[in-house]
């Protein structure tokens, strides 16, 4: 149930109208990383989520963007405003000033619709928490190049306060990952080859003309990683014979949502690994 309360979560104040600014922070409104696409992906999420604790912890957050949502708005409309009347304000955005009257509608700083293809829902708790705490770190670098092009010490204070609580809920989504109990890097059901998942492929090699060359770092090493060269440049090459992948032989969470195999073995709710697979005769 849902329910309106005649009060902003943040008092929005601004000093001087921007039209041209108010257009931008239309980014925050109907934009990909927008408010309103927040909240859709955590409620939708939240309706799907089998686990109650988290499924508490999507509502919530939902719910908050969908305040965040208003702010945004009330602050967009003092920007707006001068469009109503005055021509040369109208200009900074003809769709908003002539289709909209000057007010805000579903659309993004360039007058694209806003769309559900901005939303990422896929049914796994991992990986849709996952998608949110990528979300939380887009919402909040959209906001701090806003701060960074305005003077406007109101509008400052607003975007400080709705930018800090993207981090807010990063923290609590990533929170939330790290309590499932899953390895990092387990994903789904079905374990990914060995052998093969530790092989980092040099797929970029050479000088390049302004100098590039084939960098090392912590990616070609890094989380039982190592480094395989191209057979095009003299190297190995990746392995590629074939295994027999097995439903229920990835470590998964007793609160994973992932649909699982028909040969999961289940105790007590909690899915268990299963033995290790013999590679297929290549
Ligand atoms: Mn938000
Ligand atoms: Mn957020």
């Amino acid at each position: 149930m849902y329910h309106h309360v005649k009060k902003l979560m943040y008092t929005v104040n601004i000093d001087t109208p921007d039209p041209k600014f108010g257009n931008m922070l239309l980014e925050q409104f109907g934009g990909a990383n927008g408010e309103l696409a927040a909240a859709m992906q955590y409620s939708i999420q939240g309706l799907n989520c089998e686990d109650s604790a988290r499924k508490d912890l999507l509502m919530d957050i939902g719910t908050e963007e969908l305040s965040h949502l208003e702010i945004v708005g009330a602050l967009i409309r003092m920007h707006l405003k001068p469009m109503k009347n005055d021509r040369a304000a109208a200009e900074a955005d003809p769709l908003v000033a002539i289709a909209g009257g000057g007010g805000v509608s579903l659309y993004n700083s360039v007058g694209d619709a806003w769309t559900a293809d901005y939303l990422k829902i896929t049914g796994d708790l991992a990986v849709d928490l996952r998608s949110n705490i990528a979300a939380e770190a887009r919402a909040k670098i959209v906001y701090e190049r806003l701060i960074a092009f305005t003077d406007d010490r109101g509008t400052k204070e607003a975007l400080q306060f709705l930018m800090t609580r993207e981090i807010t809920h990063m923290r609590a989504f990533s929170a939330a990952l790290e309590s499932m109990d899953k390895p990092p890097f387990s994903i789904g059901t079905i374990a990914p080859t060995p052998g093969l998942v530790d092989q980092y492929f040099n797929g970029s090699t050479g000088e390049g003309d302004e100098g590039e060359t084939d960098h090392v770092g912590p990616w070609n090493s890094g989380h039982g990683l190592h480094l395989v060269q191209s057979e095009l440049a003299g190297g190995e090459g990746l392995d590629v014979s074939p295994y027999a992948p097995q439903p229920g032989s990835e470590v998964t969470s007793p609160v994973d949502s992932t649909p699982v195999g028909e040969d999961v073995e289940n105790t007590n709710g909690k899915r268990l690994p299963k033995k290790p697979k013999q590679k297929l005769a290549s």
